[in-house]
């Protein structure tokens, strides 16, 4: 394959069958393996999405800026797409997020701000201060700015309307029964659910929430409550955001850390696959799913980003213990062989 521009290479990805979770189910179960985008998470495609969208309304001059709070992976995408293009990023991210998503923004060359991780409701919110400085830096620089938005701009849910759910019909061959996944903007649950009602209302859809959001008390009894909390990053809605308005999920569930980081410790070991707590989330709720629709379906579910980004907190002992969180057999192990 030859392409233009990293830009071309967002997008496209395999769907990699989960053996085990397959296999525990009867259904057949597959990740569609997003860790593999240029920037290394399904975020890539609201990036490019929401730039081009600018670009297209006339929004965006040459060397412009693009202002978003992030919990790092949207920040990562829209840092690579604005280089590819000719445009700064400006990123406002929570304090509390992992380094390595830190790093990886840096290393894109994005200007990085860390503010205190505060709820939604206080102005201070990182959303709320990122929106305030593009607004600021709209008047003030000479390029001029933009706020990306993520959460309210449907920019994102259209990337996923257009790329990510014709891919999945595409690769599944129209046999795919049911899609789920977790929530931070709405945009990948949203998009993809659309895009694929879009070909077959019988595609079931479905929601995998942590600990600590808000969504599957609103999709189970109407009531936007949360209780308890989640290690995992990038996933968990407290409100409606414009992405996710006019969803409605046929199945919702609420899955415990530990449920999810369980599946992520035992595909390392047993499947070679390394991903991020986000994944975890959406593989368990892919078998809940596969449990209440029976044997013999087939289920999609996206594996968001990779490991690595989290080696610090999600596979690290010390922090895990902290959490009363299951610790992976492998990382402690003692060497096995000597030369
Ligand atoms: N997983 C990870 C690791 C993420 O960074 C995000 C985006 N914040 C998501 C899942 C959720 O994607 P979306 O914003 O499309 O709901």
């Amino acid at each position: 394959m030859r392409l233009n521009s990293v830009l071309d290479a967002i997008g496209n990805t395999p769907l990699i069958r989960l053996a085990r979770a397959s296999e525990e189910t009867g259904c057949e179960i597959y990740g569609k393996a997003e860790f593999l985008n240029p920037g290394q998470s399904v975020k890539d495609r609201a990036g490019l999405f929401i730039v081009r969208d600018a670009e297209e309304k006339g929004l965006l001059a040459p060397g412009g800026l693009i202002v978003e709070g992030t919990a790092g992976n949207t920040g990562i995408g829209l840092s690579l797409v604005a280089k590819a293009l000719g445009y700064q990023t400006v990123i406002v991210i929570p304090e509390t997020q992992s380094e390595e998503k830190k790093d990886a923004l840096r290393l894109m060359g994005a200007e990085l701000i860390e503010v205190p991780a505060v709820p939604y409701k206080n102005p201070n919110n990182y959303v709320k201060l990122s929106g305030r400085l593009a607004e600021q830096l709209a008047k003030s620089h000479p390029a001029g700015a933009i706020w990306a938005n993520q959460f309210d701009n449907t920019a994102n849910r259209e990337g996923h309307v257009v790329t990510t759910a014709e891919e999945i019909w595409h690769q599944t061959g129209g046999t795919i029964d049911g899609f789920i996944c977790a929530v931070g903007t709405g945009g990948t649950l949203a998009g993809t659910a659309m895009g694929l009602k879009r070909h077959s209302g019988r595609v079931k859809i479905g929601l995998a929430d942590p600990m600590g959001a808000a969504l599957y008390e609103y999709y189970t009894n109407g009531e936007l409550k949360s209780e308890g909390s989640s290690i995992t990053e990038g996933i968990g809605q407290g409100r409606i955001t414009g992405n996710l308005e006019g969803l409605t999920p046929d199945f919702a569930y609420q899955i415990p850390d530990d449920e999810a980081l369980k599946i992520v410790f035992a595909l390392v070991e047993e499947e070679g696959l390394c991903l991020g707590g986000s994944s975890g989330i959406n593989i368990a709720g892919a078998m809940r799913m596969a449990k209440d629709l029976g044997p013999g379906h087939t289920i999609v579910t996206i594996l968001c980003d990779y490991g690595n980004r989290y080696q610090s907190k999600m596979f690290n002992p010390a922090f895990l213990r902290d959490k009363n969180l299951p610790v992976p057999s492998w990382i402690e192990k003692k060497p096995e062989f000597d030369i």
